[in-house]
């Protein structure tokens, strides 16, 4: 008989039993591999009152004590750093070696950046010129914080929000994603060996409708932190369109790539496969068009689709794999469904999906590197996001006009730019509406850094400032003396 993993919710420091049950699947195997708690409304008002109760003694033990208690959770979590990386795999279908590399790492450098930034954060003051008049602001805690989470970086999001969450005294229900439930769970038995008090860390497990509808209009929750698509954070707006609640959004993406004709191919090309295709595709930072000037057109699209061939995809736990399966089976027909449709439009399917029969036969989610040309900016695949391993690689003229037509749709989370020339570099980057812009890298941020999307794709900035302001209410504190 098949031994599922069995996921229970995090209330008050116990694992509690839920009376429903759903499937979590491996996406490399299709098999079920873990059974998840569907919570509702009645799970959801356990943790949040768990949550309300521990908030007074969190909110008030001294910062480095909560500090230190962040600290050992990011040990605890070093320490089994293996275990996690290989579940997170599981769950999510992406190679147990991006989890090593990247996944379980960052979760752990979020525990301990947000420890250590706590303690570092500075309040502002100000003389007026009336006699003895000064003004002081100083942060509060908000009280309970709601976290939800998508599927695509379970423990990198997760820890995200959670860590200056806790870390500036609020406590937490979190709602991950159904998908992809177990590290978050695994983790609860972290917190709880770390020493992090009952209740200040809960975590419902179950459905965006049920649970992470009833976590967002819960009155007792006055702050929301959501990640996931811009269709669900439009519907949790409208849930609570009559609460006032502090809100952080971040959302969907369609990334640009933008290729000047003077960039460092060697180095550009290599970083535009990591940026396109790592994790399948699927983190929000992915680049999905990539504009290339036409002087460079052709020997780039060679150099690059040869590259994007050589991608091993396959078994997640071989350590040579690069590219595992994507989430689930629903998500790997939808993004074949793109690519089927633009194929259908008329656009070049130049490698990947539907070109290239896969080598490795399992019974998951598989869908090879894809890249697409012969597409214009108006077509669904390049204006609606795929999510997916699957770019589309279009020439351009001159930078005007670039700039332009990267702007051309309805998100802005980051672009990646690659130039020589400096005074072009900042002169784009200014112009480009993006959260986030990336010049002759990818991937490259400082914790410290503002981070978000712009237009459909956030609101709020995360980071360690903004992380620390969002998840506080300031107060103004105005003295005269004399
Ligand atoms: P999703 O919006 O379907 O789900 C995200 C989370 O919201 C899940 O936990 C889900 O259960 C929950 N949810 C769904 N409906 C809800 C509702 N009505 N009320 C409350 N909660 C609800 O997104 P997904 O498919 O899990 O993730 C993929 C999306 O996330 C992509 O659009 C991707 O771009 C985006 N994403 C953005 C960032 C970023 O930093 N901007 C990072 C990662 C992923």
């Amino acid at each position: 008989m098949t031994k599922f993993v069995q996921v229970k919710n995090f209330i008050n420091g116990e694992f509690t039993d839920c009376v429903g049950m759903l499937d979590s699947f491996n996406p490399a195997t299709g098999e079920v591999w873990a059974k998840i708690p569907d919570s509702g409304q009645n799970e959801v008002d356990a943790a949040v009152n768990a949550a309300a109760q521990a908030f007074p003694g969190w909110s008030q033990t001294p910062q480095a004590k909560r500090s230190a208690i962040l600290q050992k959770v990011a040990d605890i979590l070093e320490s089994r750093f293996d275990e996690f990386a290989v579940a997170e795999s599981r769950d999510q279908g992406k190679p147990v070696s991006l989890a090593k590399k990247m996944d379980i790492p960052r979760a752990v450098h979020n525990m301990r950046f947000f420890a250590t930034s706590c303690l570092n954060y500075q309040e502002k003051a100000n003389y007026m010129d009336i006699p003895g008049a000064l003004n002081y602001t100083t942060r509060l805690p908000v009280g309970v914080a709601g976290i939800i989470c998508p599927w695509n970086l379970p423990m990198f999001l997760l820890t995200f929000k959670l860590a200056p969450a806790i870390a500036s005294g609020n406590t937490v229900v979190c709602k991950p994603s159904e998908m992809t439930s177990v590290t978050a769970w695994m983790f609860c038995e972290v917190l709880n060996e770390a020493g992090v008090p009952p209740g200040v860390v809960n975590m419902v497990f179950g459905t965006g409708p049920k649970a992470g509808d009833a976590l967002v209009r819960h009155p007792s929750v006055p702050l929301i932190s959501f990640t996931g698509g811009t269709a669900t954070a439009c519907l949790i707006k409208a849930a609570i369109a009559t609460q006032c609640k502090k809100l952080a959004l971040e959302l969907s993406a369609k990334n640009a790539g933008i290729i000047f004709e003077d960039a460092d191919l060697e180095k550009c090309i290599p970083t535009t496969i990591r940026s396109c295709f790592v994790n399948q595709g699927e983190v929000a930072l992915c680049t999905s068009r990539v504009f290339v000037q036409r002087s460079i057109y052709d020997r780039f699209l060679e150099k690059f689709i040869a590259e994007a061939r050589a991608i091993k995809v396959g078994d997640p736990s071989e350590p040579d794999t690069w590219m595992g399966a994507l989430v689930t089976q629903e998500h790997a027909a939808k993004v074949v469904g793109y690519i089927q449709q633009a194929a259908e439009g008329g656009a070049t399917i130049q490698c990947g999906h539907g070109v290239v029969k896969l080598l490795y036969l399992l019974q998951g989610y598989f869908v090879r590197p894809t890249i697409i040309t012969d597409v214009k900016d108006d077509d669904v695949i390049m204006q609606e996001e795929v999510f997916g391993p699957v770019v589309c690689v279009v020439p351009f003229d001159n930078e005007e006009e670039v700039v332009k037509r990267a702007n051309g749709v309805q998100y802005g989370i980051c672009v990646a730019l690659w130039t020589s020339d400096v005074g072009r570099l900042h002169r784009v980057a200014r112009k480009l509406e993006a959260g986030t812009v990336w010049a002759n890298c990818w991937l490259v941020r400082n914790l410290y850094m503002p981070f978000g999307g712009c237009k459909s794709s956030g609101v709020g900035r995360e980071g360690a400032v903004d992380s620390m302001e969002f998840y506080t209410d300031v107060k103004t504190v105005c003295v005269q003396i004399e």
